[in-house]
């Protein structure tokens, strides 16, 4: 999957999370919550480095997990906590986006599964309904298929681009 689906899930995750109180800037919840749901992805650095997609430690396996999502969402926690701010619902929130990665991911009709079961189990899944094109991996991305995976990705999260960019209505000037 490229990026524009998961980007989605953040930018939506930050519009809800701005109509709450307590919430940053909105724009700055979009960039952290965007980040924070391509921050699976950085398991690319492994074919760098030699290590095969299929392993533990390769593309779709550890940083895809739901307990990669759990760690990142404790450290988010403990960092909101020393700054003073309310921190469980954002925690939360980025618990949850950082586990869609791989939900996505394993939705996507090609490529490995993903290793949702880490540390316990390294097998690879797929969710039953795969509908959502495999981007090409690295620089492939920037090829005719590659373009198509982003079109395809842009319209299949249409609705989520509306709710997260939807202009908001103002509240009526009183007095
Ligand atoms: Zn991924």
């Amino acid at each position: 999957m490229a990026t524009l689906g998961h980007v989605a899930v953040g930018v939506v995750a930050a519009r809800w999370r701005a109509s709450r109180p307590g919430s940053l800037p909105l724009g700055v919840a979009m960039l952290g919550l965007a980040a924070l749901s391509l921050l699976p992805d950085a398991d690319f650095v492994a074919f760098h480095l030699g290590i095969p997609y299929s392993h533990p430690l390769g593309h779709r396996g550890m940083t895809h997990s739901p307990a990669f999502a759990v760690l990142v969402g404790i450290v988010i926690y403990g960092a909101l906590r020393m700054s003073g701010r309310p921190a469980l619902l954002d925690a939360l929130l980025a618990t949850l986006v950082v586990a869609s990665h791989g939900v996505l991911d394993a939705m996507t009709t090609g490529g490995l599964g993903v290793e949702f079961l880490w540390p316990m189990d390294p097998q690879r899944f797929f969710l039953p309904w795969r509908f959502i094109p495999v981007a090409p991996l690295g620089a492939r991305m920037l090829s005719p298929r590659g373009l198509s995976v982003l079109l395809a990705e842009a319209v299949l999260f249409l609705p989520a681009w509306a709710y997260a960019f939807w202009p908001r209505s103002r509240a009526p000037a009183t007095g």
